[in-house]
């Protein structure tokens, strides 16, 4: 007789698998309602009340085991590592959480006065003097609460400077083709039209290509460095010099700067606006959709018409108070009141705790890795692009697809290898793409362990493919269908009718 390993699949027939409505046992309790202490009031009129309402009866430890089960079908930084490409999956220090958690700035109104809120005012001034430093840039503003709606706001303020001008014909944004995709939604939802520039053989922008399309009618370029192929582009200067002669500016996005802290100030190197992630690069956990954090950081040219409000520091009889304010030329708000405060907090407590030198070694640390991982799987997996990278690399699972294992099926046979999937199929010039951050905060035994998997995994598609085209073998749900689940999810119980 044979023993099989318990099925990892939800069946309803393992009690311990089953919905929590499916457990519920009429009468059964998990809490006793204290006595009252007030005195009893009628009920509502019966037209506003229910006979059935379908709720869970279950006792204290069901309830207890059912949600602490499903909390560890999650997969988190803070159990695994997580190499998801241009996402920045670090570790987020636990203290930057207990210092946006502390009373002072969680409970703090968004509307309370100037005068009983100067430390936050103060916390977000310095944090936009970092953002500047670190971006070698003149003025930030926080307002923006993700990195799309940072470039939208960027782009905003590339439109309003041309207006300023009278030169409303520029209406051109140019985007390389290995772009985020949000950059070319931001472009358009900002009224330009977009013109996408072709990566040349090494991964750089084709210059020849740049300087074709720089006509008068130039709005601006909208540019990554690293770009989202994980790569320096070291005709970045040439870049931004053609631009500016066709009267043009030049938009970073720059959610990503794991690479450049410390490194490269983009301000310096041409770029007039940026955006940064906060929830990527500074310590702040993320996925699932939020909360998030994208300043808007602009060099002198820009810096009138950044989104309200700035916190704007004044000196008076020795003593400094700080105000929220709007810039002359603003492009007005982007969001309610401040941005996402917590958000900033968390980044402000990240950036005094590392400091100026920590940063630079966060960076260096990042960049070492993600080679690391290059060096290691270069012989087993194709490399988009044979050179040195920066925070990310992109491998190719081409070699893989003649094997009859595509890209897709190497990231789901991660999954029975206990990792989550490399960020697949983007950028989209590069075929079964698959982009892998390892950040600086893993360890070489980590990133050991995953390279082994890796190898495994192209030497299961040689061998075994049909384990590969398979997998996932033991995760709580297999394969799914991706198209139906992202058109038509269904996220909620529903009562049976
Ligand atoms: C994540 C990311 C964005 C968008 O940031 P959101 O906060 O998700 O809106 C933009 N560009 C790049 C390169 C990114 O990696």
């Amino acid at each position: 007789m044979t023993t099989t390993a318990p099925s990892l699949t939800h069946s309803p027939a393992r009690p311990d698998r089953q919905l929590l409505m499916d457990r519920s046992v009429p009468g059964r309790r998990g809490v006793r309602m204290p006595d009252l202490d007030t005195p009893p009031q009628p009920l509502p009129d019966a037209s506003l009340l229910r006979d059935d309402l379908p709720l869970p009866e279950l006792s204290q430890p069901e309830v207890v085991r059912y949600f602490t089960r499903l909390s560890q079908l999650n997969y988190s930084i803070d159990t695994q590592f997580y190499p998801l490409g241009s996402c920045t999956m670090k570790y987020n220090p636990k203290i930057n959480d207990q210092a946006a958690m502390l009373p002072g700035m969680a409970g703090l109104h968004p509307l309370a006065p100037a005068e009983a809120a100067q430390g936050a005012l103060k916390l977000m001034y310095r944090l936009q003097s970092y953002l500047c430093e670190v971006a070698g840039m003149s003025a930030a503003s926080l307002a923006p609460m993700a990195g799309a709606q940072g470039e939208l706001s960027g782009v905003l303020m590339v439109r309003a400077y041309h207006q300023a001008r009278g030169d409303a014909r520029r209406k051109v944004m140019l985007i390389p083709d290995s772009a985020h995709g949000t950059n070319p939604a931001s472009a358009a939802m900002g009224g330009f039209t977009v013109t996408a520039i072709p990566s040349d053989s090494r991964g750089n922008m084709d210059l020849a290509a740049l300087r074709k399309a720089a006509g008068p009618d130039l709005a601006g370029l909208m540019i990554t460095l690293p770009s989202t192929l994980g790569l320096f582009d070291g005709g970045i200067l040439e870049i931004c010099d053609i631009v500016h002669r066709a009267g043009g500016l030049v938009y970073g996005d720059g959610a990503n700067m794991n690479a450049l802290l410390g490194q490269a100030k983009l301000g310096r190197l041409g770029f007039d606006v940026i955006h940064s992630n906060l929830h990527k690069t500074f310590s702040t956990p993320h996925g699932g959709g939020g909360p998030g954090a994208g300043p808007v950081i602009a060099g002198q040219t820009l810096t009138p018409y950044l989104p309200a409000p700035v916190v704007e520091r004044q000196t008076a009889h020795g003593k400094e108070t700080y105000r929220l304010a709007t810039p002359p030329q603003s492009i007005g708000k982007v969001g309610a009141f401040h941005g996402n405060f917590g958000v900033l907090v968390r980044a402000y407590a990240y950036i005094r705790a590392l400091g100026g030198e920590g940063l630079r070694q966060a960076s260096q640390d990042a960049v070492l890795n993600a080679n690391y991982l290059q060096a290691r799987l270069r012989d087993a997996y194709d490399l988009a692009y044979d050179r040195l990278c920066m925070h990310e690399v992109v491998l190719s699972a081409e070699r893989q697809k003649k094997q009859g294992v595509k890209g897709l099926d190497v990231a789901k046979r991660l999954l029975d290898y206990g990792y989550h999937a490399p960020t697949m199929y983007f950028p989209l010039i590069v075929d079964e793409a698959l982009m892998i951050e390892p950040t600086e905060s893993e360890s070489k035994e980590t990133l050991d362990a995953f390279a082994e998997a890796m190898l495994a995994i192209a030497g299961e598609a040689q061998e075994t493919p049909e384990l590969v085209r398979g997998a996932p073998h033991t995760t709580a749900v297999s394969r799914l269908d991706e198209a139906r689940a992202a058109r038509q999810p269904d996220l909620r119980w529903k009562a049976k009718a």
